[in-house]
């Protein structure tokens, strides 16, 4: 069993730091709540004393909000990257931008250490089932050192290449879901619209080429599916302000390598919209109701 230092206990990273503990590991957690870290020790883990203790464990692991807080934590002269002994893994399994994802690994690199972007897709359930999907990059031998740490918190474990492809896995996907769920919730509202009961448009267009996951599992409109956030007046599930985020992430990285993403975009302008005015806690097939004029 080894000894694991955990960095952001919020929604994610608390559930699994928490399937760490049940594993049998020795975990030790760093975060800015102490709610978290009480949660944390009642449950058999450790709370760290900053971030010099964090750096005498075998592996860490940080869950952050964004790309700024990995920078921090990671990397210049105050980083772990610098404090850490020989042999240390580092698994970043926030979802920030590729090029600080890359930075960090490089600066890993640097001092010999093994580093993997591990972003999840899968949300707070699946973190606390330990049924995450983590989208893995970085050089063979550390995805190797780094697997049997994500089989404990996840289900399918997927090397997607070099440093940072991880990230441009998980945002390309989520530019995806987005584009997908605005063009579901689009037929949904236009079939209403011209006498179409959203069930029967939904048995037709599931088995038909309109067939995607944001219909037939996490359909936009209430009943179809019945475990979907549509039939609990959208309570996330996957928040709007979440996509938004992933969509600035991928719009981002457009921008960086000249990739055309027009609905991308678009899909990003109505999720900012939504958030502007208020619905930022919504989730994000709450934008049906946009698009069909509820809200
Ligand atoms: P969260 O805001 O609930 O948790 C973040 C935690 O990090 C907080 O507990 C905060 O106190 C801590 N933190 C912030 N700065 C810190 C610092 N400098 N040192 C120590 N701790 C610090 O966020 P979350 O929902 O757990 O998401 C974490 C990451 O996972 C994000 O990058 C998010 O995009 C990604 N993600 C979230 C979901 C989801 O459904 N919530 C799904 C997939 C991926």
């Amino acid at each position: 069993m080894a000894s694991i230092g955990f960095i952001g206990l919020g929604n994610m990273g608390l559930p699994m730091a928490l399937n760490l503990v049940k594993a049998g590991h020795d975990v030790m957690g760093h975060d800015l709540s102490d709610k978290q870290l009480a949660t944390l020790s009642e449950a058999g883990g450790r709370r760290a004393n900053g971030l010099d203790d964090i750096a005498t464990c075998e592996v860490i692991v940080s869950m952050l909000p964004a790309g700024k807080h990995v920078a921090q934590i990671y990397g210049g002269e105050e980083g772990l990257i610098k404090k850490v002994k020989a042999g240390t893994l580092l698994i970043d399994s926030s979802t920030i931008d590729v090029a600080t994802a890359r930075a960090i690994a490089d600066e890993a690199a640097g001092a010999g250490l093994d580093m993997v972007d591990a972003p999840v897709s899968g949300g707070v359930g699946g973190a606390q089932a330990g049924t995450l999907t983590f989208m893995v990059g970085g050089p063979e031998a550390a995805f190797e050192k780094a697997k049997p740490f994500l089989e404990v918190m996840g289900a399918k474990i997927v090397h997607a290449g070099d440093a940072g492809t991880g990230q441009a896995a998980k945002i390309c996907n989520n530019m995806l879901l987005a584009i997908s769920m605005i063009g579901v919730s689009e037929a949904f509202s236009l079939a209403r619209k011209l006498g179409l009961s959203d069930q029967k448009f939904f048995d037709i267009a599931s088995t038909s080429s309109g067939q995607c996951w944001s219909m037939t599992s996490y359909c936009p409109v209430p009943g179809p599916v019945p475990a979907s956030p549509a039939n609990r007046d959208y309570a996330p599930g996957f928040a709007t302000d979440m996509m938004l985020k992933d969509l600035r992430l991928a719009k981002d990285a457009a921008q960086s390598v000249q990739a055309k993403t027009d609905l991308g975009d678009q899909s990003l302008a109505l999720y900012a919209a939504l958030s502007e005015d208020g619905y930022g806690g919504l989730d994000f097939s709450g934008v049906f109701k946009r698009i069909n004029g509820d809200i």
